[in-house]
This record gives C-alpha cells, sequence and structure tokens, in this order.
C-alpha cells in the first residue's frame, strides 16, 4: 500500500485545522467544504441563473450573420462567477474547472445536457496554449460531460493564428481580431454532426459565432454554443 496519499490527507486535515480555509469571496472562514472548495456554499448560493432567453435575444439575435443553433449560459456573471474563473485561468486550477462546471451542470438547464452531439472546446492557439500549459475550456468542458454519452474533442478545431484577447476589444474590433482565426482539423469527422462549442464565459457570441462558421463549413449540421457563465449586467460589460 502507498502511504503517501494517507500522509498527504492527514496533512491536509491538520492544515485545515490549524488553517481553516478561507472563503475567497466573503472572507468568511469556509465551515462546510463543497466540491468547490475556495468559495462558501453560502455564497455559491447566490450566484444567479441566466434568464431563460436572455442569450437568444441578446446575444444571438445581434450577431450577423449567426451562426449558433443554440446558446446556452448557465450562471450570470458576477463577482462570484469572475472569481472562480480567474483561479481556474491563472492558477491553471483544471480540478477546480471540472467541479465548477459539474456544480453549474447540476444548476443550469438539464434538458440541454440531453443533447448529444460532439463536444469541443474553443481552442487556444497552439503557441499560447504550449506556453501557458493550460487551455480552461477543455477542463469545463470535461466537466460538463464528466457522466455522459457526449466525448469532448479538445483537437477537432484550432486556432490558425494568435488574437489578442477579447476583453479591451469592442464589437468590430472583436469581429476582426477572430476573423477566420479557427480551423477544422478533420472535416470528415464533423461533417453531418451536432455540434456542442464550451467556452468559459461569452459577451458578444462573436468567437464562438467564428467557431460555428469554421464547423458550418465543415458541414456541420448544428452547432450549440455552452459557456459557464454571460454579463447580464451593464457593470460587467466592457466596450461593449
Ligand atoms: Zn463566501
Amino acid at each position: 500500500m502507498d502511504i503517501l496519499p494517507k500522509i498527504a490527507q492527514m496533512l491536509e486535515g491538520f492544515l485545515q485545522l490549524v488553517f481553516p480555509p478561507v472563503c475567497l469571496v466573503c472572507r468568511n472562514i469556509i465551515q462546510e467544504i463543497n466540491d468547490i472548495k475556495i468559495v462558501c456554499t453560502p455564497c455559491l448560493n447566490k450566484i444567479q441563473l441566466v434568464p431563460p432567453n436572455f442569450t437568444r435575444e441578446q446575444i444571438l439575435a445581434r450577431l450577423n450573420p449567426c451562426y449558433l443553433d443554440h446558446l446556452e449560459a448557465i450562471f450570470q456573471f458576477d463577482d462570484i462567477v469572475q472569481t472562480i474563473i480567474h483561479q481556474i485561468k491563472y492558477q491553471k486550477a483544471d480540478r477546480l474547472a471540472g467541479a465548477f462546471a459539474a456544480y453549474a451542470r447540476q444548476a443550469g438547464n438539464h434538458s440541454f445536457f440531453q443533447q448529444e452531439g460532439l463536444v469541443i472546446p474553443v481552442p487556444l492557439f497552439a503557441a499560447r496554449e504550449k506556453e501557458r500549459g493550460f487551455n480552461q475550456s477543455r477542463f469545463i468542458a470535461d466537466g460538463f460531460y464528466r457522466e455522459s454519452k457526449n466525448r469532448v474533442y479538445p483537437r477537432l478545431l484550432g486556432r490558425t493564428r494568435a488574437t489578442l484577447t477579447q476583453t479591451e476589444l469592442n464589437r468590430e474590433e472583436r469581429k476582426k481580431n477572430v476573423a477566420q482565426a479557427f480551423t477544422v482539423n478533420n472535416g470528415n469527422s464533423v461533417s453531418g454532426k451536432s455540434i456542442i462549442l464550451v467556452d468559459d464565459v461569452v459577451t458578444t457570441g462573436v468567437t464562438l459565432n467564428e467557431c460555428a462558421q469554421a464547423l458550418k463549413n465543415a458541414g456541420a449540421l448544428r452547432v450549440s454554443g455552452l459557456t459557464l457563465a454571460t454579463p447580464t449586467r451593464p457593470e460587467y460589460f466592457t466596450n461593449q
């Protein structure tokens, strides 16, 4: 029997006793450890779901042409979601990405998750992924579809060039920034298929739409987008 995991477990228990975990949002001691670990349950319970027609009316309706057949964003982007996604990205927290996606799946629209399809995470440019060593969308996709027949295909879609981060750009700049940035690596495998594209956050939908266009050009039948969150309140929009 390997004794190391046992020692690690004991050490973790001991550390929790001496330094109890503190919620990264409210800074209170986490009384009962949940799957997310870094945020307490009362804070998690404050996260709101996106209203049912929001993505269709506020995002898809503004994409012209729109290549996405459906867009599912689970949580409203707020300080709590922002804290968790920041940890995922910058701490390369793959387990947290999976745990938060699994939590979102539980909280979200159950019927959406019954749809069958090839699950494709929005890719990073290969050089950037190598440098970062981490594509958060991949781990989010794994968490969403952990207990599902749908399989995750992280290499079917590629990014052909480096793009700027979209955060500081306005809508037109965002469009230009990602124009023709994606390529389907194996057209035969998406032809006639339903695709579920996964990303962490959707704002204008321009990036997902660009991926959807590449997939449709390669013969995909139907493309849906699925994200953890979307900003629904003006204070979280930058340069819309
Ligand atoms: Zn808290």
